[in-house]
């Protein structure tokens, strides 16, 4: 077993039952997702269209990838053939652009809205309000080929492990309130994707049952190859 697969494996065990592991791969070789595959894992995450698509087509047609990272309208259609999941919405317009996409691939894909929640100037999503009258609005009910399926946030870069707790906690909150309020009668909305590798634990505790976890299965990312 590599270590890859070792780290694979000591993390879903240590998942409660129902929390979903996103293998991070983002900045890594292909061989290194090929030993998490090999270890079982098939939900990858990318954030970065051109790294994606070349990885798509050179790793088994099962592996289901996540896009986590923020994504450009023109740049949808790359993604629209094959994607299993966008877990960044973070405007009307671009969920109107995918939807485009899905219907001319004649599928439906699976989305998360991202909220802005951390704070950092620098990250991207929705304010919790916008959030909430972009879906006051009903257009987006028209979307037949999207699935919103949940929310997606990223908790502030600190140490600070209560302010981190009280992130996630608004965030949970916001999916009762959107659960309640849009899709009470959707099946599909149930993912809370919060949580990566420094603070997966205290997502899990504030409701996450997706995670996204990179450099601790693949080690530390090399960003200038
Ligand atoms: C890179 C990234 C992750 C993984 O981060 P790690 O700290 O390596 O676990 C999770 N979510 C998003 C949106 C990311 O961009």
């Amino acid at each position: 077993m590599s270590l890859i697969g070792d780290r694979i494996f000591q993390l879903k065990n240590a998942l409660p039952n129902g929390v979903t592991l996103i293998a991070v791969s983002k900045y890594h070789p292909n061989e290194d997702i090929l030993s998490a595959y090999q270890a079982g894992q098939r939900i990858f995450g990318e954030n970065i269209v051109q790294e994606l698509c070349q990885k798509a087509l050179a790793l088994p047609q099962d592996i289901e990838w996540h896009f986590i990272g923020h994504l450009q309208k023109n740049k949808v259609k790359y993604i629209a053939p094959f994607i299993s999941m966008i877990h960044s919405v973070d405007s009307f317009d671009l969920l109107k652009e995918i939807n485009k996409y899905a219907q001319k691939n004649q599928r439906t894909i699976s989305c998360l809205l991202q909220i802005h929640i951390a704070q950092e100037e620098a990250k991207f999503g929705f304010l919790p309000q916008k959030c909430i009258e972009m879906l006051q609005s009903d257009n987006w009910r028209e979307l037949s080929n999207v699935s919103i399926c949940g929310i997606m946030g990223i908790a502030t870069n600190t140490e600070n492990k209560l302010q981190i707790q009280n992130e996630f906690k608004a965030l949970s909150d916001l999916f009762c309130k959107i659960k309640s309020k849009h899709f009470n009668n959707s099946e599909d909305f149930n993912c809370c994707s919060w949580g990566m590798s420094n603070d997966y634990q205290i997502a899990i505790k504030e409701g996450s049952n997706m995670v996204r976890i990179g450099t601790l299965i693949f080690g530390e990312r090399i960003y200038n190859k």
